[in-house]
């Protein structure tokens, strides 16, 4: 069934901490040659998706308070923090916050404008708080359209502001792409992988008082994700 219970969060937390931290990690870190052709290729797209948030923040976020729900190794929360805003980066995955953490304190040395995130190993649906932004990047994939809709409810009620996510929409060309990848067996099938029509995406953050206001797709051979802006109207 497409149904993800408390069973599939608690299976993508497993993932993340082990199996799926090691992939995620190499696959985020430029540094590391330790990649495929496909994971190279995820790592450039993903790359351009981050770009294209840190570009709608702008430079001048001194002092703005960031939530980062499913933050992974700290991609968007460390340029955030460099340019001091403060952030509170979460992630499911304890392993993945301590990456994050551990890389911050390596980006920010020497730095006087970098503000020490808070890092907290925590599923977004536990994070509380009140923040300008909240981003929740490349992580509904991991959950089917009836818990997207239930955690965008609680993403935007910790915004004052401004909310930035992004997901793999649902186009009937990456649903055919994606039932192809299926037949192929891999062992990068360890967690499923949800599409989101961003029409459905769109309804939820009307429903609760939000409106799109930027949209932006990046789409390489084996990334695609589409960005949103939304705004407390
Ligand atoms: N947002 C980061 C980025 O763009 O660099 C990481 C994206 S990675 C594909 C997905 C991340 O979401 C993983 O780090 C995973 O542990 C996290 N995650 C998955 N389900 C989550 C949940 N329910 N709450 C918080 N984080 C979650």
């Amino acid at each position: 069934a497409d149904e993800a219970g408390g069973d599939e969060l608690r299976s993508v937390g497993d993932y993340f901490e082990g199996e799926g931290f090691q992939r995620w990690r190499r696959i985020y870190d430029d540094e590391s040659e330790d990649v495929n052709k496909v994971q190279r290729d995820i790592r450039d797209g993903h790359a351009k998706t981050i770009d294209i948030a840190l570009d709608w923040f702008g430079a001048s976020i001194e002092g703005m308070t960031v939530c980062d729900a499913g933050c992974g190794t700290g991609s968007l929360t460390i340029p955030l923090a460099l340019r001091g805003a403060s952030v509170c980066a979460s992630d499911i995955s304890g392993a993945m916050t301590q990456e994050a953490s551990r890389r911050f304190e390596i980006a920010a040395e020497g730095s006087s404008k970098a503000v020490r995130p808070s890092f907290e190993a925590s599923d977004l649906e536990s994070v509380r708080g009140s923040f300008n932004t909240v981003a929740c990047l490349d992580v509904m994939i991991h959950y089917p359209d009836n818990k997207m809709e239930e955690m965008i409810g609680h993403l935007v009620s910790m915004s004052e502001d401004r909310i930035i996510m992004s997901f793999a929409p649902k186009t009937p060309y990456y649903s055919l792409l994606k039932r192809i990848g299926e037949l192929f067996p891999g062992k990068s099938k360890a967690t499923r992988a949800y599409l989101h029509a961003e029409e459905d995406v769109e309804r939820a953050l009307n429903k609760n008082g939000f409106k799109v206001t930027k949209r932006d797709m990046t789409a390489t051979s084996f990334y695609f994700s589409r960005i949103l802006e939304a705004v407390r109207e």
